[in-house]
């Protein structure tokens, strides 16, 4: 099954910065605090906390690993990092689907949310999308979006 978790950004300048470079460059500059049970193929909404609205989104590429410094305890990679466009407020989405992204540091959108949460995002044709992800074949890890295994190539 996939997964939606809601990453939190913009606490502090820094943070949304590295936000963006990630997008500029299609993946995290560094890894991203997310929830322990986060697997590849999830997706991740970030939620920007000074600007209350949802700005991003990207795919969990790595099996978050525990750390000891810095944000966490555990942190992954996100792969395929976009922008929402438009921004959506967190008034909307408390309106249209009850989900707060303000509430956490991150949070993992309960299932029978999450098609909700993405019509509130404006973001439907992901929908399919989340259900299509698949394990590879051959290595069973479920594989980017792309189709390609990152194990098997
Ligand atoms: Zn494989």
């Amino acid at each position: 099954m996939v997964n939606i978790h809601i990453l939190q950004v913009d606490r502090n300048r820094a943070n949304i910065a590295e936000l963006e470079d990630g997008i500029a460059a299609g993946r995290t500059v560094d890894d991203w605090q997310m929830p322990k049970a986060a697997q590849p193929g999830d997706l991740v909404i970030w939620y920007a906390a000074g600007k209350q609205k949802y700005i991003a989104l990207g795919w969990v590429d790595t099996l978050p690993t525990e750390v000891r410094e810095g944000p966490g305890p555990y942190r992954g990679q996100v792969a395929g990092m976009e922008w929402i466009e438009p921004w959506v407020d967190r008034k909307k989405v408390i309106t249209d689907c009850g989900i707060d992204g303000g509430v956490e540091s991150y949070q993992t959108v309960e299932e029978q949310s999450a098609a909700g949460f993405l019509k509130s995002l404006n973001l439907p044709h992901l929908i399919p999308r989340l259900r299509l992800a698949q394990p590879c074949p051959t290595c069973h890890q479920v594989m980017p979006l792309t189709g390609i295994c990152d194990n098997c190539g």
